[in-house]
């Protein structure tokens, strides 16, 4: 089945095969029908299947087939984790419906709440917020939400982590009852289930690669590297690949400036992206990133869920992430859509125990990359350092990781 063979609008079709989305996804086949019958659906899906376009594209429909009568607020409201989530899909919303005049607001925290209070009042259909911001301008009557018709939480096991059950409880009582309700989670377990169950109807139920989280058209490859020798490490793969996007992972704000200023001293341009960033430097960070203009981006699990990049092929995992699930939610940056993607991760003899739980997590074994000693040596040797003493860069690290306040 193709998109130009669904009952969906003209300008989606239109829309849909200018960003050459031909055929659905999988969750897209199974949802988007449902959904555009006015269903529920509760859905285990991870971010780079395709889920934001599942209900972007039935929503955008059914907002343009059904106009709006008297009521002025908002008809579909998205709730997010995340800031960066928030705009993504808001660009998704504005992109598919580029052709018909559906209008879509982001709504988050951290910038000034002027020029968004401007913009509710200029009608708003579809609003994907993070539920900080969006309680602060209900409760200051500039936002009206009392005749929503569509409910969409995303990254819902996402949004349990930060603590926002209360906030998803409090809007659900501001909401009518009678609306359709699609709830997105990347894992499942009982909380979520009983938060679902509490918000969703006679919901169809979808599950994507239901045993194995990790995405499909991912490789993954481990390298068994000395903590003080991945810098080397991944100066070689970035120069290897050089014409290529990398999203590189390391465990704290502090370790990616590190990173970062390490790369520099080799001429290999990075930049880094964390929550200590001004949400404005971290917007215009990605979307350099988006286009291009930055090719290697240090970062920590912050940029972990949620982001899209499509150009991104190689994720690296300078560091082993201390939460198994983290492992899958980076290495679904990479491989989206149809997109091939590699993932790599640089383990040391201390991470050891952190990769034997990846693995019990995911139920898959990670291809090992077998490297001889001359090959692990070559690449030290290889190493552009213009400080060349490896053994100064180790015993600087080795202080820098006694101080506690460094991490
Ligand atoms: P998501 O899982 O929603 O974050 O989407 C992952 C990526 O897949 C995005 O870059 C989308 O643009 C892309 N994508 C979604 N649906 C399709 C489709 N049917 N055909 C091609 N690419 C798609």
């Amino acid at each position: 089945m193709k998109f130009k063979d669904y009952s969906i609008i003209k300008e989606l079709k239109d829309q849909l095969e200018r960003m050459a989305f031909k055929k659905p996804t999988d969750i897209q086949f199974k949802a988007i029908p449902a959904i555009l019958n006015g269903e529920d659906v509760m859905a285990i899906a991870q971010t780079g299947t395709g889920k934001t376009a599942a209900f972007v594209i039935p929503i955008l429909d059914q907002l343009v087939r059904k106009k709006r009568g008297k009521y002025e607020g908002v008809r579909t409201l998205v709730m997010v984790p995340t800031r960066e989530l928030a705009q993504q899909i808001t660009d998704v919303f504005q992109e598919i419906g580029k052709d018909t005049d559906v209008k879509t607001f982001g709504l988050y925290g951290g910038v000034e709440q002027e020029a968004q209070i401007k913009r509710l009042n200029r009608k708003v259909d579809v609003l994907v917020a993070t539920p900080g911001r969006m309680f602060d301008l209900i409760s200051q009557g500039h936002l009206d939400v009392s005749g929503v018709e569509h409910l969409i939480l995303d990254e819902a096991d996402l949004m349990l982590d930060k603590g926002f059950l209360k906030d998803i409880q409090d809007v659900v009582k501001k909401i009518p009852k009678k609306r359709q309700t699609l709830f997105f989670t990347a894992t499942i377990d009982k909380k979520i289930k009983s938060l679902a169950y509490s918000v969703v109807k006679d919901a169809l139920r979808i599950q994507i690669s239901p045993k194995n989280p990790v995405a499909k058209n991912v490789d993954h490859a481990v390298a068994f590297v000395e903590m003080d020798h991945k810098r080397f490490f991944l100066e070689n793969v970035l120069t290897e690949y050089e014409e290529e996007a990398f999203l590189v992972f390391v465990r704290t704000k502090v370790r990616a400036e590190r990173v970062v200023a390490a790369m520099e001293r080799v001429n290999i341009k990075t930049t880094f992206f964390h929550g200590g960033l001004e949400q404005g430097e971290r917007f215009k960070i990605l979307d350099a990133y988006r286009k291009g203009e930055i090719r290697v981006l240090v970062t920590t699990d912050v940029a972990a869920r949620g982001i899209d990049i499509p150009a991104v092929k190689y994720v690296v995992n300078y560091d082993l992430p201390e939460d198994a699930e983290n492992y899958v939610h980076r290495c679904g940056r990479c491989g989206r859509g149809r997109n091939k993607g590699q993932a790599i991760s640089f383990c040391s003899k201390d991470e050891e125990p952190l990769l034997q739980t990846i693995e019990e997590y995911t139920g898959e074994n990670i291809a090992r990359l077998e490297l001889d000693p001359n090959e692990y040596g070559q690449i030290l040797f290889d190493a552009d350092d213009p400080n060349y003493d490896w053994q100064k860069l180790i015993d600087q690290d080795n202080d820098f990781w006694d101080k506690e306040d460094n991490w």
